[in-house]
């Protein structure tokens, strides 16, 4: 019996069913239910939602979501290794899990939950950035998930919550701050997983806004950004040089001057710099 179910505990389900740890697959454990426990609180009150979870694993953070009362998991496996073991949660929490071994990059996710959904996950590092930015850039917003409580490595939070001004702020800070609310709940030191990753972990934790912060067109909006930053410590005139012919009117049209440069234009500046550029 576990520290938070009667199911046993992580270290004998991974002996039990081989479950040794594959690289090329991101696994790096958390065998902790504590620890699992407290990821699934940072993702606030769970009892009337759908979650979300994408590389369960053994089933560490599943139970946690369980336990902390989710009403339903749907859980994306890619490694068919550790079905046996989800099957075994599945069945002491009765028609509250359902597993799907696919791969989380192609599935369409949506199709399996129902509203209100948040997604809680200890992400693949492979693959984690790719999915957060899916994630942010839905045809539609307000997306179908409410909140993203998500690991990632230190390094990839530290630049979710950067600030302008900082090295850390960039395309990724300006996309996940322009539609949610995003902070760091959690930080996890190397030796809380198995096996113990080389970087230090961050689990954040993202609440989707109603409407994004500033108008903006998204795609208008993501390639300035994307050419702001290409040349991050050029004035704004050089890197931006061919978006428009005239260019210096519009950086000045947005209320910015032509020889700022990207990492110290706030989102205000830039969603303004996007509506120049469209308009
Ligand atoms: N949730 C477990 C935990 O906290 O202990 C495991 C987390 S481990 C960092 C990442 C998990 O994602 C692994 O179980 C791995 O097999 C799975 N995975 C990797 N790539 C995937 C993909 N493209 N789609 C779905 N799952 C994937």
């Amino acid at each position: 019996m576990s520290a938070i179910d009667d199911l046993p505990p992580l270290r004998s389900v991974i002996a039990s069913h081989g479950l040794t740890a594959k690289k090329a697959l991101g696994q790096n454990f958390l065998l902790d239910l504590n620890l699992t426990a407290k990821i699934a609180r940072a993702a606030g009150d769970l009892s009337g939602c759908d979650v979300l979870e994408v590389g369960p694993g053994p089933g560490g953070l599943t139970r946690g979501l369980l336990a902390e009362g989710a009403r339903r998991v749907v859980a994306i496996e890619k490694d068919a290794r550790c079905l046996p073991a989800l099957d075994e949660i599945a069945a002491a929490y009765p028609g509250r899990l359902k597993v799907i071994n696919a791969d989380a990059l192609t599935l369409d996710w949506a199709a399996h939950l129902g509203a209100p959904v948040k997604i809680v996950s200890n992400l693949p590092y492979n693959v984690g950035t790719e999915l957060l930015v899916r994630w942010l850039t839905p045809p539609a917003w307000p997306p179908l998930w409410q909140s993203l409580t998500l690991m990632f490595q230190r390094e990839v939070a530290d630049r979710i919550v950067a600030v302008p001004g900082s090295k850390a702020y960039g395309r990724l800070a300006i996309l996940v701050q322009w539609r949610t609310t995003a902070r760091i709940a959690l930080s996890l030191p190397p030796e809380a997983f198995t096996p113990p990753p080389k970087v230090h972990s961050a689990v954040v934790h993202f609440q989707a806004l109603a409407e994004p912060r500033f108008p903006a067109d998204p795609a208008v909006l993501e390639r300035v950004v994307a050419k702001a930053f290409n040349q991050r410590r050029k004035m704004l005139r050089a890197a931006l040089k061919g978006l428009t012919p005239d260019i210096e009117d519009r950086i000045r049209a947005a209320g910015l001057s032509p020889t700022e440069r990207a990492e110290q234009v706030s989102i205000e500046g830039f969603c303004a710099l996007a509506r120049a550029v469209a308009g």
